[in-house]
C-alpha cells in the first residue's frame, strides 16, 4: 500500500512537472494565436480596406477600432492573471476561533479570515505539504507546489493559479476574449465564406491559409471561453468556486 502510494505521488508529480514546463509554451502559444489574428484582421484584410472608400472604408475603420481596444484589455488582463500571486497564506496564520477552547485566538492577525467566522468551514484543516494551516477555502496546488488563497483552479493558459487576487483578472480576461474572439469571428466570416464561393478570391495562398487559421480558431476559442464565462458567471453568483463544486 505505501509503495503503490509513492508510485502515484511520482507520476502525480511527473505529470506537474510536465506542466510547469509547458507553462512558457501556453505564453507563446496565446500570443501566436494573437499574432495570426493581427496580421489576418489588420494586415491582410481590414487594413488595406481602409482604402477602399466609402462604406467599406468606414466598416473597416470601426472593425479595427474596436479589434485594437479590446486586443489592449485582452492583453492587459491576460498578463495581470499572469503576473498577479494568486493570493499566499500569510506567514503563521491562525483560525480565528480556538475551536478546542472556543474563545478568540490572540494570535489571529490577518483580513483574510473576516470577522463573521464561516460556520461552513469550522473544521481546520492543515497542509502537511506546506507544513501550515489551511483557512478556510485554501487549497494546495501540486503544480504551484504551494497552498492557493480561494484556488479555483489551476489555469494552463496562463501559467498561474486562479485564486482569491488574481480572480478579478482572470473574469476579464474571459470576458475580453470573448469579446475579441466574436468580433473576429464576425469580420472574417465573409472572407471564409468566399473562401467556398467559386468566384476569383482576392490575396495569396498564404494569406488565404491565415484568414482560414484565424477563422476558425477564433470561432474555437469563443465558442469555448463563452462556455466558461458562462460558468464562471454562475460560480461567482453562487460565491463557490471550480474546486468546491467538484
Ligand atoms: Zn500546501
Ligand atoms: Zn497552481
Amino acid at each position: 500500500m505505501h509503495r503503490s502510494g509513492a508510485a502515484m505521488a511520482w507520476n502525480v508529480f511527473k505529470f506537474c512537472t510536465a506542466l510547469r514546463a509547458l507553462g512558457s509554451i501556453m505564453i507563446l502559444l496565446v500570443l501566436g494565436v494573437v499574432g495570426v489574428t493581427y496580421y489576418s484582421v489588420v494586415l491582410t484584410n481590414y487594413g488595406p480596406a481602409l482604402y477602399d472608400g466609402g462604406f467599406n472604408s468606414l466598416t473597416a475603420a470601426v472593425i479595427l477600432f474596436f479589434f485594437h481596444c479590446f486586443l489592449i484589455m485582452l492583453l492587459w488582463s491576460y498578463f495581470s492573471v499572469v503576473l498577479t500571486d494568486p493570493g499566499s497564506v500569510p506567514p503563521n496564520w491562525r483560525p480565528a476561533m480556538d475551536e478546542e477552547r472556543g474563545e478568540a485566538d490572540p494570535l489571529n492577525g490577518s483580513e483574510f479570515n473576516g470577522s463573521q467566522p464561516d460556520p461552513l468551514n469550522q473544521r481546520i484543516r492543515y497542509c502537511r505539504k506546506c507544513n501550515q494551516l489551511k483557512p478556510p477555502r485554501c487549497h494546495h496546488c501540486s503544480v504551484c507546489e504551494r497552498c492557493v488563497l480561494k484556488m479555483d483552479h489551476h489555469c494552463v493558459w496562463v501559467v498561474n493559479c486562479v485564486g482569491a487576487q488574481n480572480y478579478k483578472y482572470f473574469l476579464l480576461f474571459l470576458f475580453y476574449t470573448f469579446l475579441e474572439t466574436s468580433l473576429v469571428t464576425m469580420a472574417l466570416l465573409p472572407h471564409f465564406i468566399a473562401f467556398f464561393s467559386d468566384g476569383e478570391i482576392p490575396g495569396t495562398p498564404g494569406t488565404l491559409a491565415t484568414t482560414f487559421l484565424a477563422f476558425v480558431l477564433n470561432l474555437a476559442f469563443a465558442l469555448s471561453v463563452l462556455g466558461f464565462l458562462i460558468m464562471h458567471i454562475s460560480l461567482v453568483s453562487a460565491n463557490t468556486t471550480t474546486i468546491e463544486v467538484l
